[in-house]
């Protein structure tokens, strides 16, 4: 008889986004003569860049010849990205990292969610509560966890580390010590910022104890202040303690093209075995390759052009921050966020649960933003408005809250 994996039963039923959905659904059937603003999900609204566009029809064009047609791209990607990514985003920064260390994937969700399966389901994993829920889930599919506390409102034998206002919304070296650490920075969902110091100490951590550090910056391109690290392998230490999952979808809007990659050190080695040549194993066994088109899109990213360019769109949405950030302090809220990150994280006002102040905003306001509660117990209380709206929506929409 089939049985079915039992660990997928242990997630809670309603997924967050599609609850924000039906609510907004249901409002405006109610309401159709309102005009709702979502400042709600983390997608993207501005189009691709021209240095983007023209490198996507050349390669369009290319495909359209035999001399020129690409089929399966490498497992590993192609070296002309894999040595742009290596340059641009490492060796260019002082960080020591090779392009045969750098895994060209569809996207940080898949790296995020699939680089747990080479490690045994016997780790001990540590996240920040609130969390990006993906690297929850997935361990849990995979059986690294006990089940569903109701009373907590998190898994049993996950290690949380909340991080609140009291703690600038950082997290603090776990006491039980974790095999596997999810660390995520510039963070969604509280848009907080770790300064290298902090990082160092992370690193320190790990490689003390042994753990893998799994370090997502698919934010990088939002850091705006000096002392905040673009790469975890600016630390000192960390190519033998860390993995870095990137994303080319906030830094250049490809949440619709599908590009990311993963980065894991030659000399990070646990259990005797190195986990590069894993990670190369279960990549080529897995995935056949990122498009060739879409690679070649993503090498324009790292050309003048496209720097120039993404520059400006990175710094378009960073204004929508601004503007959220500086009017919401102004009119009372106590926000955080939007200055290294693309997320406004704010404390729902009058003791407010965070679905309470969903409620109260879409009706008065009709403005969608995204309930903290969502995103681990200890968002309770708060809020998350994103930047990636566009600047005259997010304007209307910050006015009408602050006219409550
Ligand atoms: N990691 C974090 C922290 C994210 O917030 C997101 C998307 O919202 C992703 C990864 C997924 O990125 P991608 O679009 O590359 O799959």
């Amino acid at each position: 008889m089939v049985t079915v994996n039992h660990n997928y039963l242990k997630l809670p039923g309603s997924y967050l986004f599609s609850t924000i959905g039906k609510k907004v659904r249901a409002y405006k059937e109610e309401n159709p003569d309102k005009e709702v603003i979502s400042l709600g999900i983390g997608d993207v609204t501005q189009p691709l860049v021209p240095a983007i566009i023209d490198a996507l029809h050349g390669a369009v064009e290319e495909m359209a010849h035999a001399e020129t047609f690409h089929g399966y791209a490498p497992d590993l990607g192609y070296e002309f990205l894999r040595r742009a990514i290596a340059k641009n985003d490492y060796q260019d920064r002082g960080c020591d990292v090779a392009a045969d260390e750098i895994f060209v994937s569809d996207g940080a969700k898949s790296d995020s969610g699939n680089i747990q399966e080479i490690f045994g389901t016997d780790n001990k994993v540590a996240v920040c509560d609130p969390v990006y829920p993906v690297y929850v889930d997935t361990n849990v599919m995979a059986g690294r966890t006990g089940e569903y506390n109701t009373v907590r409102e998190n898994f049993d034998g996950v290690i949380y580390m909340p991080c609140r206002k009291e703690n600038g919304f950082l997290p603090e070296l776990p006491s039980e010590v974790p095999d596997l650490i999810y660390l995520c920075f510039p963070n969604n969902p509280t848009g907080s910022a770790i300064t290298k110091d902090e990082l160092q100490k992370w690193v320190d951590y790990a490689n003390k104890n042994g753990c893998v550090i799994i370090y997502d910056a698919a934010y990088e391109a939002y850091i705006s202040e000096e002392n905040v690290p673009h790469s975890i392998y600016e630390c000192e230490g960390a190519r033998t303690c860390a993995i870095e999952l990137r994303s080319f979808s906030k830094n250049a809007g490809f949440t619709g093209v599908r590009l990311g990659f993963t980065v894991i050190p030659k000399e990070l080695v646990r259990d005797g075995v190195s986990l590069h040549s894993l990670w190369a194993r279960r990549h080529g066994t897995k995935f056949n390759g990122a498009p060739y088109i879409v690679q070649k899109a993503g090498e324009a990213v790292y050309s003048e052009a496209g720097k120039a360019q993404l520059k400006d769109q990175v710094g378009y949405y960073m204004r929508n921050a601004k503007l959220i950030h500086d009017e919401l302090t102004k009119a009372g809220f106590s926000v955080s966020g939007g200055v290294n990150a693309p997320y406004i994280w704010l404390e729902t006002p009058d003791k407010m649960t965070s679905w309470e102040f969903f409620d109260y905003l879409l009706k008065n306001a009709n403005v969608v933003g995204t309930p903290g509660s969502g995103f681990g117990s200890h968002g309770e209380g708060y809020f998350r408005l994103t930047a990636f709206g566009t600047y005259e929506n997010t304007l209307k929409a910050i006015d009408r809250i602050k006219s409550l």
